[in-house]
């Protein structure tokens, strides 16, 4: 159907990469419910909020009725999982609305995440979601929004009306996402797959198109800052660089991603995918929350290598637009490698450097050696990773003999632990640099589960489950201003209770 929608959709996609695009449509719903409308975001998008609220805004969400030139599209990617080599992933079950200008100018895509099956699913994939996933992915987005994360954002979410059947079954529902684009690692190695197949002749050309795409969305100063370097080797340096601080800024946070696969490595630098990720308690790089992850291969501490053999799976994407010799275009593909692991050590020791308040003057060995200390000494006494740091500012400009009482919260009376404090304090800290660099509220797990608890209705039992939004809306509302003490509010600055126990992710719900 044709809406009189006040928002204009371009096809550039759809239109400039038929090969990566098939066109589609949206499952009808049979009973949309709006669930949840980031009014913050719509306004940033320029959108008519009040008309978003009609039954004709509602349908737009739900991409039934859109704007006539819309030409929504499954995209195509490929994609490593778990280090395997899926060569159709595609979205099984999202859709590209197309893209809108947001009021700055910026062309971002408005995105749907289970409108339905798309010729792209597998097997007896059902192309649906479910409530309790879309809303977790909508919270946890915004909540890294917040805190500084480069990130898909979250426009809404609505129940479609069918009730999905599964493991994990429940409410259907969509998700409306904005993203700066959804290129990913995938997209790359789905386009070098196509032109590298001889009976493909029209593809020939697409990894360099999609170079040019990337490269306009995404880096637009970048090429003429380095004329005399091939298009193809600058992107990779870009997105290389970006994915270095975005994971140096996981690591700072605690944040584990959960499902590093390279269809979920954007060429943007945003976060996507938010499935089984999760924030981290006490402080433990073997730390996996996700249940199918075995191996611990996307663990917290794996991420920088993970990203690193993402990055090398774009590298060979490349090649052949690098250099015409092979073995020129390996070595500055790998040189590209080397100088991402120096990035993400940089962007992780600056990071560092904020979070315990030191001068950008605190030398590397320096601080090599105090955050050693601190990370064995975590890690013994099973230390909460983000109230540490935030209540560690308290003492930052104490005299070593007047440790504040607060301090006692996430510092044990060990010998070691305050010889450490004392050596910390010598170096002059900055607690309001702590402040504005390690937040007090991050979606921790045990609140994240009792508000979708009861934003699913799973607190009822029987058929008339209640649904109540309440307890969600107030975390997200916590999560908005994650820097600012929230007086009233403590109760969602703690660790979970020990009765909360072992935490379990699962992706693909
Ligand atoms: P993910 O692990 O979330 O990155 O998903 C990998 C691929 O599986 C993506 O192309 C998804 O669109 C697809 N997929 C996940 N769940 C479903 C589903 N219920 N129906 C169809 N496709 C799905
Ligand atoms: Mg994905
Ligand atoms: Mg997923």
């Amino acid at each position: 159907a044709v809406s009189s929608a006040p928002i204009t959709l371009s096809a550039r996609f759809a239109q400039a990469f038929p090969e990566l695009s098939i066109p589609w449509q949206a499952e009808a719903t049979y009973d949309p419910g709006l669930v949840i409308l980031n009014e913050e975001l719509a306004q940033d998008l320029g959108l008519d909020i009040e008309w978003l609220r009609t039954a004709d805004g509602l349908r737009f969400l739900t991409g039934e009725a859109l704007p006539e030139d819309a030409q929504p599209v499954a995209q195509g990617y490929a994609g490593h999982q778990f280090g395997m080599y899926s060569p159709r992933l595609g979205d099984g079950r999202a859709l590209l609305l197309g893209e809108i200008t947001d009021a700055e100018g910026r062309t971002l895509d408005l995105h749907l995440k289970g409108s339905g099956r798309t010729p792209f699913a597998r097997g007896a994939a059902d192309g649906q979601a479910v409530l309790g996933p879309m809303l977790r992915e909508y919270l946890i987005s915004e909540a890294m929004h917040a805190l500084g994360v480069p990130t898909t954002r979250a426009l809404a979410v609505i129940t479609t009306g069918r009730e999905v059947y599964r493991d994990t079954g429940g409410p259907g529902a969509m998700l409306v996402r904005v993203a700066s684009s959804h290129l990913r690692v995938g997209s790359f190695q789905y386009a070098h797959a196509l032109e590298s197949n001889a009976e493909n002749a029209e593809s020939s050309g697409l990894v360099a198109r999609l170079v040019e795409e990337s490269l306009h969305r995404h880096y637009p100063s970048a090429v003429a800052q380095h004329p005399e370097v091939p298009a193809a080797l600058t992107l990779f340096r870009e997105v290389a660089h970006r994915q270095a601080k975005l994971v140096a800024q996981w690591l700072q946070l605690g944040f584990i991603h959960g499902v590093m696969n390279t269809d979920n490595m954007t060429i943007s630098g945003e976060t996507i995918d938010y499935g089984p990720c999760a924030f981290m308690d006490e402080l433990d790089p073997r730390t996996v929350f996700s249940s199918i992850d075995h191996q611990g291969r996307y663990a917290f501490g794996n991420q920088p290598p993970i990203a690193e053999w993402n990055l090398a799976r774009l590298g060979e994407t490349l090649l052949p637009l690098i250099d015409d010799d092979p073995n020129r275009a390996i070595e500055a593909a790998q040189q590209v490698l080397n100088d991402f692991a120096e990035a993400h050590r940089q962007a992780w020791f600056d990071g560092m450097r904020t979070k315990l308040g030191l001068s950008a003057t605190t030398n590397d060995d320096v601080l090599k050696h105090l955050t050693d200390r601190l990370f064995a000494l975590m890690a013994q006494h099973r230390t909460d990773y983000t109230s540490f740091f935030r209540i560690l500012a308290t003492a930052a400009q104490v005299p070593a003999d007047q440790i504040p009482a607060t301090l006692a919260q996430v510092v044990p009376d060990d010998a070691e632990f305050h010889a450490w404090v004392e050596d910390w304090q010598q170096l002059g800290p900055d607690p309001e640099l702590m402040d504005r660099t390690n937040p007090i509220y991050i979606p921790r797990n045990h609140l994240v589960e009792e508000a979708l608890a009861a934003a699913t209705g799973e607190l009822d039992f029987g058929d008339t489950a209640e649904r109540d939004l309440a307890p969600f809306q107030s975390l997200l509302e916590v999560q908005r201003h994650p820097f600012a003490e929230q007086p009233g509010r403590e109760r969602y600055a703690l660790p979970a209770p020990e009765t909360f126990g072992r935490f379990v992710t699962y992706c693909g719900t």
